[in-house]
């Protein structure tokens, strides 16, 4: 075997550690018909693999009860529940007795299920879709005899390295972080959301790898190489020694980059340029708040909904809100509403659909579930008293959709005053400019919204039609192409000329290089991951705005990403020489 399999860099650091492979996916299963004699214990080898999957979830839901908390344990409650339910069993036994084996009958009975309550009208019963999944892989795992992975059954301390063909916001957040060192996945790409989490989980991640899955048997001793998105398996000493050597050097330009990270963000011509970070757990706030970022540009808010049986009601999301906004004590915390959809897991398994990314997500699912949306603006609103909150509307295409959110906004001040609730009046509300439709038509917002946030992972799939998730497709997710600097550029100008705040909360913003064109397009904040924050600091004190504008100027010309990405970097290589920050894959 090719020792060193390669993928697409998604979160920088270097681990060494053995292989966990997790495959939760619903394995094949043969047909096998039984004779009649063996009925029975057919039905048997059934009971008993439903009492095996029983125990384990039982370690299981106590296990996330201690690491993680009740609502979290919650999920493995309603999956025991399912294996209680004796319509299910009574079906499974139905065709057994027919003779088919008990792997067939049990997977043709939860394919039926799936299917019955992912049409469900019921919120309820879809919510059960990702449970009824998991059972499923879980029982057919052990009647298949195969080894009984699991993503939160890593012995401590084991510097286990996640190896998955794709990790869903889900199982990531049951995630043990203090057996797991690294994460690999076969599929997905830098934007994709294992990344993004990854990052901001600050774990070392390679993605993209499409086959680590097949080629690897578990346990093998690897080498991840997040910074250049590689996995060396079976290492030689040499090959460890250099890896290790790497590993430190790689701490050690962080740590330059650290001690400066209170450093004023003002470029060599004196333009003050505000960073703030992007969060996506609250558990993450305290940390990035001493990252050096003015804020937070962008809170991903979906993260407490997946990976959890029920939807958090008004309390804990207003707790989780406040606590990150007095993380960052009265320095601007924007909050996104829900994102679900498209490749972040649908809450509660809401039906597949053809093109998820074009499908029902983000604000538009929102607004088709006032009652689920209005439980997040009420805990918004309350939060807002403890700081400096804005609120941020995704995916936005149209203007009713802002005067829609902005009506549910104003009945749920309505309430919480008639509740005698505390809150904040008049938190200004924005949105992600994140398709073209929203940057073209950018002018028809600006009387209705306080502020603009470029997401530019959406902004270029959608200006590409380049699925962001697609490893297949990862050499053609261009955020340089000319397309996309022009679009940057026109949201920019609209929000100048209107006096609107505009910012880039997008993984663009993280990248030293795509930084450097973003300050010479005009843009004057950027959300980065807390990371980066020291990172993009020490650019924004490297360079002139001047410098930037003429790079980005001669960007703007260019006919090619590549052709782009030449001019940016002959540029910013002239300005910063061969720093060991910019080394590594960075740019
Ligand atoms: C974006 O699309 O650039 C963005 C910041 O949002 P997300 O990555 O969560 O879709
Ligand atoms: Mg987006």
């Amino acid at each position: 075997m090719d020792r060193a399999i390669v993928g697409i860099s998604a979160s920088p650091g270097i681990v060494l550690g053995h292989v966990h492979l997790l495959r939760w996916e619903v394995p094949e299963v043969p047909h096998h018909i039984i004779p009649d004699e063996e009925v029975e214990r057919e039905i048997l080898r059934f009971h008993k693999a439903v009492e095996t999957a029983k125990e384990r979830l039982q370690q299981v839901c106590e296990r996330a009860e201690r690491h993680a908390g009740p609502e979290e344990a919650a999920i493995f409650e309603v999956q025991l529940s399912i294996l209680d339910d004796a319509e299910l069993t009574g079906r499974v036994e139905s065709y057994v007795r027919q003779n088919l084996g008990a792997e067939k009958a049990f997977d043709l009975v939860l394919l039926e299920w799936r299917q019955h309550f992912a049409r469900s009208t019921v919120h309820m019963m879809r919510e059960r879709v990702g449970d009824l999944t998991d059972v499923h892989i879980r029982v057919l795992s052990i009647l298949l005899g195969l080894p009984d992975h699991d993503p939160v059954d890593v012995k401590k301390g084991s510097n286990a390295i996640l190896v998955t063909h794709d990790l869903t916001p889900s199982l990531t957040v049951q995630l043990d972080r203090e057996a797991i060192v690294g994460i690999a996945t076969d599929s997905g790409t830098r934007t994709s959301h294992v990344a993004i989490l990854a990052r901001s989980l600050g774990l070392p991640a390679v993605v993209g790898l499409r086959d680590a899955v097949a080629r690897l048997r578990g346990d093998e001793y690897v080498v991840l190489d997040g910074s250049s998105g590689m996995l060396i398996v079976n290492p030689s000493a040499a090959e460890i020694d250099a890896f290790r050597n790497r590993a430190v050097v790689e701490a050690q330009t962080e740590a330059e980059l650290i001690k400066s990270a209170d450093a004023e963000p003002i470029t060599t011509d004196g333009v003050r340029i505000t960073i703030r970070a992007n969060v996506d757990l609250p558990d993450e706030a305290e940390q990035a708040a001493h990252s050096g970022a003015e804020g937070v540009g962008l809170m991903r808010t979906e993260f407490l909904v997946v990976g959890r049986a029920s939807m958090p009601d008004e309390e804990e999301q207003y707790r989780s809100y406040k606590r990150v906004v007095e993380a960052f004590g009265g320095h601007p915390v924007v909050i996104r509403t829900f994102d679900v959809g498209g490749d972040k897991l649908p809450v509660g398994g809401y039906p597949t659909e053809a093109n998820p990314f074009l499908g029902w997500r983000a604000i538009r699912m929102c607004l088709d579930e006032p009652a689920l949306f209005k439980v997040q603006l009420r805990a918004l609103l309350r939060a807002a008293l403890h700081g400096d909150v804005r609120i941020m509307l995704p995916l936005v295409v149209t203007l009713d959709e802002v005067r829609e959110a902005r009506r549910l906004l104003d009945e749920c001040a309505a309430e919480l005053s008639e509740r005698g609730t505390p809150f904040k009046r008049d938190v200004p509300l924005g949105i992600m400019i994140e398709t073209p439709a929203a940057v073209i038509a950018a002018d028809s917002f600006v009387d209705d919204v306080a502020f603009f946030s470029i997401g530019t992972n959406d902004l270029v799939q959608y200006t590409l039609a380049v699925d962001r998730g697609n490893v297949n497709l990862a050499g053609r997710f261009t955020p340089l192409h000319p397309a996309v600097l022009r679009l940057i550029k026109r949201t920019v100008d609209v929000a100048a000329q209107h006096g609107l705040e505009v910012s880039v909360c997008g993984e663009m913003a993280s990248q030293p290089l795509m930084a450097f064109a973003l300050i010479g397009l005009g843009l004057r904040s950027l959300s980065v991951n807390p990371r980066a924050v020291p990172l993009v600091k020490r650019i924004v004190r490297g360079l002139s705005v001047s410098f930037a504008t003429e790079a980005a100027t001669a960007a703007l010309q260019a006919r090619t990403a590549a052709d782009v990405e030449r001019h940016l970097r002959v540029r910013l290589l002239a300005a910063f020489g061969d720093a060991a920050f910019l080394r590594d894959g960075v740019i």
